[in-house]
Order: C-alpha cells, then sequence, then structure tokens
C-alpha cells in the first residue's frame, strides 16, 4: 500500500500552524506521530490534499509542572509520556495508560495528541484524561479556548474541534490531598492489538474518616467515545470504600456501558470485563490515594 499524493507543510510555530489550517480550511490535515492518520491514508480512509506537520513545533512537547497544573504538550510522545517521572508521581492513571499503548517503536511516534485526535472508542489514554478532568487547550487563528476532555469525544474518528484548530496541550489540575486513581486494559493480545475493554477510575477521599468524597469511573472500547460511568460514581461518592462498594459500583459500570459484539469479544464478555476492571482500578485508586496519606 502506497500513500496517496498530498502537500506537505511544516510550520515550526502554532500560530503558523494555525495559519496553515485556516488557509486551507477543508483540505487540510494535522499530522502529529502519523501511526494513526498515514494508515488510514494508506488504506484510503482519509485522503487529505495537504499535511500540517507538528513535528518540528519544539513548544508543542513541553512537560511541564507549575502552580499544581500538570502542562502536557500535544506533541509529547506516549513514550516520553511513559518514560516521565512527574507523570508517574502526579498522574499515574495516565502513566500506565502510556505504557499500555502500542509497541516501543508506536510509543516513540505516537502523540498525546494525536491519540486523542483520532477520537478512537478504545483508545489507551482518553479514559485516565477523562477522570483526571483534564482540559484540552486549543488553538486556531481566532485564538484560544479550553473545553473539558470530556465535551471532545463526539463519536468515533469525530470531536468537537473546529476544522481549523489544533489541540495545543492538555491541562491537569494535579490532585491534591488522599487522591489517587488507576487504569487497566484488556486485549486479546498484551501489544499491537485494539483493547476489547479499558477503564480509569479515580478516588479522592476524605483523609480522617475514609470517606470517598469525589470519584470518577471512565470506561473505554464499550460505546461510541469513552464514557463516564455516573451510576458507578454515584454508588461510590460518600460512602467508606470497602470491596463490597467496589462490587457495587462494578456492577453499576457495567450498567452504563453500551457494547458492541466483535471477533475480539461478546457484548456479554466486554461488560462482564467492565465490572472486573472497574473493580480493579478502584482497588488500585483506593491503594494509592491511602499512599498519600
Ligand atoms: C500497530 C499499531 C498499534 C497501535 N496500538 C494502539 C494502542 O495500543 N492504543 C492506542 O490508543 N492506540 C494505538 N494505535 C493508534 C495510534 O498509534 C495512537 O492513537 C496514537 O496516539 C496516534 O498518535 P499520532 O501522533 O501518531 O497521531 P496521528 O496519526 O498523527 O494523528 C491522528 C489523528 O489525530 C489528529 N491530530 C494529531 N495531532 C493533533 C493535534 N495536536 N490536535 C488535533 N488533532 C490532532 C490527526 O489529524 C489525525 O486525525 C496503534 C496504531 C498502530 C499502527
Amino acid at each position: 500500500m502506497i500513500l496517496p499524493k498530498f502537500e506537505f507543510h511544516e510550520p515550526t510555530s502554532i500560530s503558523d500552524a494555525c495559519e496553515l489550517m485556516a488557509r486551507h480550511r477543508g483540505e487540510a490535515r494535522l499530522l502529529a506521530g502519523g501511526t494513526d492518520l498515514l494508515v488510514n491514508m494508506k488504506k484510503k480512509v482519509l485522503n487529505p490534499k495537504r499535511l500540517v506537520s507538528l513535528g518540528r513545533i519544539p513548544e508543542l512537547t513541553q512537560v511541564e509542572r507549575s502552580n499544581g497544573t500538570l502542562w502536557i504538550g500535544a506533541g509529547a510522545t506516549v513514550s516520553a509520556i511513559a518514560a516521565s517521572a512527574m507523570v508517574a508521581r502526579d498522574a499515574s492513571a495516565l502513566g500506565l495508560g502510556a505504557r499500555a499503548l502500542g509497541t516501543p517503536l508506536i510509543r516513540n511516534l505516537a502523540t498525546i495528541g494525536g491519540n486523542i485526535g483520532s477520537a478512537r472508542p478504545a483508545a489507551d489514554l482518553p479514559p485516565a484524561l477523562i477522570v483526571y478532568g483534564a482540559v484540552l487547550v486549543l488553538r486556531s487563528v481566532a485564538g484560544e479556548r479550553r473545553l473539558p476532555i470530556g465535551e471532545f469525544f463526539k463519536g468515533p474518528g469525530l470531536t468537537a474541534a473546529h476544522e481549523d484548530e489544533l489541540i495545543a496541550a492538555v491541562v491537569i489540575q494535579v490532585p491534591a490531598g488522599y487522591a489517587g486513581a488507576g487504569y487497566l486494559n484488556l486485549g486479546v493480545r498484551k501489544a499491537q492489538d485494539c483493547n476489547i475493554v479499558n477503564v480509569a477510575s479515580y478516588l479522592e477521599l476524605d483523609g480522617r474518616a475514609e470517606v470517598i468524597r469525589a470519584a470518577r469511573v471512565a470506561l473505554g472500547s464499550v460505546g461510541p467515545t469513552p464514557l463516564r460511568s455516573p451510576s458507578a460514581e454515584a454508588v461510590l461518592i460518600g460512602q467508606k470504600p470497602t470491596e463490597a462498594l467496589f462490587d457495587l459500583a462494578a456492577d453499576a459500570a457495567q450498567r452504563d456501558c453500551m457494547p458492541i459484539l466483535d471477533f475480539r469479544g461478546s457484548a456479554e464478555y466486554r461488560r462482564d470485563m467492565v465490572g472486573v476492571l472497574a473493580r480493579r482500578t478502584l482497588t488500585m485508586a483506593l491503594a494509592e490515594a491511602r499512599s498519600r496519606n
């Protein structure tokens, strides 16, 4: 399979990239690592006339922490996120998602912006980003706007970004106090495969009484977009964290998913695995929250 013909642009700043996307609105597509886009172009699923590469924009690759906020440039590679001590400490579930994604070769090219921009329901990074309440910094010639990641996904391959807009960064308010998170994914194989189910959970405890103050559970691969589980969250909030409570939350998460059947697994299997992964990621989140005590 060979790539179709296209014009190639290599801006060196975010504003130049925005300028190009506005000038060629409707016929240009952003290219980051290319691990999703170039595959789709080879398969003739997509045929953009122009590619605007983000690979020569240093400001897109910054990963830094300031004033309690983790700023991850959209061009940060999945390898960089997987290896970051800052991410491991402040957003451990995101680090786990990064380490679960693809293979070393894919992780070296793939970016966080591309993982979000591709809007695949089974993508590895969105569930953790959702439970951390991450906000996307979107840039265009019109300026900057910020959008909670939960409002970004509109369907498989569909997003709330305007045609000329790019994700410049992902911002996470670093959880303070007794908070923890977990992420797990399940595929037919350990790597190089699409997830059957992937789940992230987040818990924030009231330090003294060990009551759950905030809870977020996000389910991947079991709907047209990554989903929050409001029923599981409602079961958890205000309660003491126990195994029995996590069983109830896992049952509730199963009710909130809308799994499809395909060659990787039946809808029933996926629903069962949502329960298993929800319970396990809640246990991981609790262990991390308690370790901050
Ligand atoms: C063999 C193989 C294994 C894979 N395994 C996994 C896996 O285990 N888990 C997983 O989640 N994914 C997997 N993928 C899919 C892919 O690697 C990831 O989604 C990756 O993160 C995409 O990032 P990228 O930088 O390569 O994006 P690209 O391919 O460059 O772009 C993907 C899409 O996002 C858009 N985009 C890119 N950057 C931005 C931006 N800054 N703002 C707005 N839109 C943008 C592009 O226009 C395009 O539509 C795999 C792919 C392959 C080929």
